[in-house]
């Protein structure tokens, strides 16, 4: 297994040029330089993604589950045994710490394939009796062939958490993972065919968004998607799917609020709120980049929070003691400076960072951004109820918990909160009012793999995760045995 200058696609078990032969650069975002390239995938590729799937769907979905399980087991075992060579490739494609792809992204991906495994063989059918009459059982069967699209801020970490649930439930796959971050997703084409992964189980099709990724959106024999994006992309992809009466799985973009109460562990509050603000250059969409304090504590707050984030070590990726790697592309740099400069046309006061740092030797053409702490931004503003994505958090007094309960329902976001307090009734008081699909009390981005994920108003539909996933891949179908005698 390796990287290759040219990446191909997987189609029915085999790695090939994409059927145009045309390629997109692929650029490592710490430098700025093309190290490879992607295949311009387009309708053409994934028809014959699709016709691979077909192919092996019979004998995929009559697999028993045990057996699928162990296979894809094998693919995570290859992937742990080449964990720093997938990190490595990570944080190559996608900027980020190699440290971070180190802990975080691969161990993850490792953790998916284990875990819908595992879950796959004790899912189990309901059964309803209804006395003497009839019994009911609901069995939940493949849905068939499914897409899956997946963003580039945590590659293969989210291509594997829907792929996994989609194979393990007995479905054949057409994925997308995204053009911007490739490389790990092309390995793991290597890895399933190393495993002995049937050909056309999985196949991976690379390219656009708007080609590769549309096609897999509107062919017909594709009969649900499971996408995790932007949400105008999202709405796009409904748009389309509706019509078509796909199933649909939107994990879409978020605006978090962190909110901390004077009685909170403060320590342990500080810590993870450095890491839940700045984690992955604050490209996770679980970042908590809307931070309210109350008003006791918010000078201190302040004043030990900017020290902490002056500290951040914003450099090379590929350096050991690298915190805060490079942006994922050069176009999602200059957003993030924009939104900084429309924060001080809003009002805000800039405590910290909002400049483009200088970084020596390799990186001096590479995207990064200083952290930074806005302060001073009204609530209802553009930087405070709009995605920005990159290592941007405003910081908020409040005096009362109605105030930030409303202050922090203020978007058209609801995917996940952080509440920070001592105290029992009021953590699930605040929980209870705020509008997001994933609420951690004194903690962030604690995920047991078992639990519902997704998120409320815009940010998404649909819930991923444990079962969930498993119900969201199959489809029920209730039997209905008559017992009465005639
Ligand atoms: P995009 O919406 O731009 O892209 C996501 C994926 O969709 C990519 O593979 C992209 O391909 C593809 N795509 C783009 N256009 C289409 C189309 N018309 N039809 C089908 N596929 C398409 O998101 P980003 O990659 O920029 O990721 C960042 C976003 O993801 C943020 O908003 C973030 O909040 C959200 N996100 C949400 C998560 C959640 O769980 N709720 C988790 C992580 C991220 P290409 O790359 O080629 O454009």
């Amino acid at each position: 297994m390796k990287r290759e200058k040219y990446i191909k696609n997987m189609i029915g078990g085999v790695l090939t040029d994409p059927a145009s032969n045309q390629y997109l650069d692929n650029i490592n975002p710490a430098t700025g330089e093309v190290y490879s390239f992607i295949p311009d995938s387009d309708k053409n590729d994934v028809a014959s993604a699709v016709k691979a799937a077909q192919k092996a769907l019979p004998d995929w979905m009559n697999t028993p589950a045990d057996l699928r399980g162990k296979i894809m087991e094998r693919v995570a075992d290859l992937i742990n045994q080449n964990l720093a060579y997938f990190a490595e490739s990570e944080s190559i494609d996608n900027g980020k710490s190699i440290e971070l792809a180190r802990s975080v992204d691969i161990p993850r991906a490792v953790q998916n394939f284990r875990f819908f495994a595992s879950a796959i063989r004790s899912f189990s059918s309901e059964a309803h009796m209804m006395e003497n009459r009839a019994v009911n059982y609901t069995v939940r069967q493949p849905i068939g062939i499914v897409g899956c699209i997946s963003p580039w801020n945590l590659p293969l970490y989210l291509f594997t958490w829907k792929i996994s649930p989609a194979i393990a439930a007995g479905n054949c796959v057409v994925a997308k993972p995204s053009e911007i971050t490739p490389m790990t997703a092309f390995l793991l084409s290597q890895i399933c065919i190393e495993a002995g992964m049937p050909p056309g189980v999985l196949n991976i099709v690379h390219g656009l968004g708007s080609k590769a990724g549309e096609a897999i959106v509107t062919h017909p024999d594709i009969k649900a998607i499971s996408f995790t994006g932007g949400t105008a992309t999202g709405k796009h992809i409904a748009a389309t799917a509706a019509p078509m009466f796909k199933k649909l799985s939107l994990e879409l973009g978020g605006k978090n609020p962190n909110i901390i109460f004077a009685d909170c562990d403060f320590d342990k509050m500080m810590t993870t709120s450095i890491r839940s603000s700045f984690s992955n250059q604050g490209q996770i969409c679980l970042c908590g980049s809307r931070i309210f304090i109350e008003k006791p504590i918010y000078e201190r707050f302040k004043k030990e929070f900017i020290e902490k984030v002056r500290l951040i070590k914003v450099g090379d990726p590929a350096s050991e003691n690298t915190q805060l790697g490079a942006i994922v592309s050069k176009q999602h740099r200059d957003k993030i400076i924009d939104y900084i400069k429309l924060a001080k046309k809003e009002g805000g006061k800039i405590l910290c960072g909002g400049h483009i740092p200088e970084i020596n030797k390799r990186c001096e053409k590479g995207y990064f951004i200083e952290p930074t702490v806005i302060e001073g931004l009204p609530y209802s503003c553009r930087v405070n109820t709009e995605e920005i994505f990159g290592p941007v958090v405003s910081i908020t007094p409040f005096d009362t918990e109605e105030e930030v309960i409303r202050m922090a329902n203020a978007t058209d976001y609801g995917l996940a909160c952080s509440i920070w307090t001592e105290s029992l009734t009021r953590a699930h008081h605040t929980a209870a009012r705020i509008q997001a699909g994933i609420v951690w009390v004194n903690c962030w981005m604690l995920r047991d793999l078992r639990t519902p994920f997704g998120g409320m108003k815009n940010s998404g539909m649909g819930r991923e995760g444990g079962f969930e996933a498993f119900r969201f891949f199959t489809e029920a179908k209730n039997v209905c045995i008559n017992l009465e005698k005639s």
